[in-house]
């Protein structure tokens, strides 16, 4: 067996100090999302607010990372600001490989520093660095000067905030290596409660990787596997942006604050379009040979009168629909320059185009002006919105404020909770139909990837709440497991349980290849019990009434088949969520 316990790195920025602590567990919890579970039950307090000093910042990696392709995700866990309650946020970049690297398998930060620091730790080294002059600086700005400060590109991961993270928005993001984020749920804003710009992981060390033939030959199995299907196609080609003509050819693209699901004009934000105008490159998660990262390019003028510069930007399906189709923006290279607006204030780009979707209607509505938005939003008009995301980052009045918190916490002080298109927190991409809004409003991370509702709603027809919420069960489980390797999710029709199994054993865990039923349950209903203790109760969701307006291929959404798979999914994750 690689390693029969977890290594992990606690820092406390109250004191300075950091200890490396041993514990039990892998045979239990996994890792990842098992083993945030384990380390919030150990360090955090359900019932101490998310913004509490002592509560703890965690990232964790499996057992699986390093030593096996796409098992390059990292676990990020906290007390959200969104809604006060236990959450997961998850991401590529280079993260999960610098752990390894520098020998953890995970990291809690506790404390909140005196100034504003950066965290510097590798194999044998930590440094609290003060940063104080870096307050308020933007992601970008902010990512050149920590690549300066910590030098040592390849197996270093930069994680950092901007300012809308240290302002403490509930929709901050944190950046991990540019172009990948842990996006949802405000974990940008816990780092900002501990003062903390930045953290810089330095996998400075090395691992042995198992001897013998097994191991080999099992690593190139599944690295053929991942290759040679039609993964490489799908994410490598378009990414994830062919979903945009696809979905808008099924009336289930949001559009213009979910006001329609079909627009004709989406041909130029479709992924084709975005290849064929913007890409200049892919790129990769460490340790993926998929390279899924499509990265664009924003031209501007910064001097008269020929003088300009351009920046990449990544983009993904979200994004684009975030930044485009949901405010009536279809040009590609307008969309693109939303993000990087978006990504300078280090806001979680899905929640910040819906907040200002959800503004732009209010302000139609009449039901705030001018006054509030201090642009005159309108869709279709990227120009306003690029301004009006800066306000947003920089909380810029006590509108921008209060919806930086959440368009639902916005909508509760104007109206317009009818038309607030949040489940959970603002929609993701997808307006399926009645399982996916199930899905997401009540999921755990309250994320598209939680389980795959959206593709169940385009592959059935009937309306059997039983069937569909065993699904959306079921789904989530087989999730958890990946998730606790920490696989990226774009690989779970190669990570199937016979692969996960052989590829436990081939490093000597044994008893986790053996028991990959009841870990999976055992991580499932762990991450529920703490969801449920600090305050979720899936029975008060409310699902706003523009959801139950929609119309897809299927026809108008069935407002009783919604209340019937809310209230059966309520159930059963209560039942996980109490279960002894
Ligand atoms: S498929 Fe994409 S997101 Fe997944 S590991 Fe590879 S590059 Fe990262």
């Amino acid at each position: 067996m690689i390693r029969d316990h977890f290594r992990v790195l606690r820092v406390d920025l109250a004191d300075g100090r950091g200890e490396v602590v041993t514990l039990e567990g892998r045979d239990t919890v996994a890792g990842g999302s098992g083993l945030a579970a384990l380390l919030f039950e150990k360090y955090g307090h359900v019932d101490k607010p998310w913004s509490d000093p002592e509560q703890p910042l965690i990232f964790a990696i499996g057992p699986l990372t390093g030593y096996f392709p796409l098992m390059s995700k990292t676990v990020c866990a906290f007390k959200s600001p969104y809604h006060d309650q236990y959450a997961e946020s998850h991401a590529g970049g280079r993260s999960a490989l610098s752990l390894r690297f520098a020998d953890y398998d995970g990291l809690v930060i506790t404390g909140k520093a005196r100034r504003l620091s950066v965290v510097s730790l590798g194999s044998r080294r930590l440094e609290i660095k003060d940063v104080h002059y870096m307050q308020g600086l933007d992601l970008q700005i902010t990512g050149k000067m920590l690549r300066r400060m910590f030098p040592g590109s390849g197996h270093r991961s930069i994680l950092r905030i901007g300012p809308a993270g240290e302002r403490g928005s509930a929709i901050a993001c944190i950046n991990a290596d540019t172009y990948r984020h842990f996006g949802r749920l405000g974990s940008g804003a816990v780092m900002g409660a501990k003062n903390l710009k930045g953290i810089v992981i330095q996998g400075d060390g090395s691992f042995d990787l198992p001897e013998g033939k097994t191991y080999a030959a099992l690593f190139q199995d599944v690295y053929k596997k991942l290759t040679d299907t039609d993964m490489m196609d799908k994410y490598h080609n378009l990414g994830t942006p062919v979903n945009v003509l696809v979905l808008n050819g099924i009336k289930s693209l949001p559009c213009r604050n979910l006001q329609q699901t079909h627009d004709e004009a989406v041909e130029g934000i479709s992924g084709e379009k975005f290849a064929e105008e913007t890409l200049m490159r892919n790129t990769a998660c460490s340790g993926c040979p998929i390279g899924c990262i499509h990265v664009g390019f924003v031209r501007e003028k910064f001097m008269e009168p020929n003088q300009y510069l351009y920046r990449q930007v990544s983009y993904d399906h979200e994004p684009i629909f975030a930044a485009g189709s949901m405010l009536g923006v279809t040009n590609a290279f307008k969309v693109l320059s939303l993000i990087d607006v978006t990504e300078k204030m280090g806001l979680d780009v899905m929640s910040a185009g819906v907040a200002l979707a959800w503004a732009t209607e209010a302000l139609e509505k009449g039901l705030i002006s001018e006054r509030e938005t201090l642009v005159p939003l309108k869709f279709g008009e990227p120009e306003m919105y690029k301004q009006a995301l800066g306000l947003l980052g920089q909380g810029e009045n006590d509108f921008y404020r209060l919806l930086g918190q959440g368009v639902l916490k916005a909508a509760k002080q104007y109206g317009g909770e009818d038309f607030a298109c949040v489940l959970g927190q603002e929609m993701a991409g997808y307006a399926t139909g009645e399982v996916f809004f199930t899905s997401q409003a009540l999921g755990f991370r309250h994320s598209h990837l939680d389980a795959g509702g959206y593709s169940y709603d385009q592959k059935h027809q009937d309306k059997d709440v039983e069937k569909a919420v065993g699904f959306l069960v079921q789904d989530e489980k087989e999730r958890v497991l990946l998730t606790s390797m920490v696989s990226c999710l774009f690989a779970r029709e190669v990570y199937k349980r016979e692969v996960l199994a052989e590829c436990l054993g081939s490093l000597g865990y044994k008893t986790l290849a053996d028991n990959l039923e009841a870990l999976s349950r055992r991580v499932q209903e762990q991450r529920w019990k703490i969801r449920v203790a600090t305050g979720f109760n899936p029975s008060a969701v409310e699902i706003p009434k523009r959801f139950t307006e929609v119309i897809t291929w299927k026809g108008k959404v069935d407002g009783d088949y919604l209340t019937a798979l809310q209230s059966g999914y309520a159930k059963r994750i209560m039942e996980m969520g109490r279960r002894d």
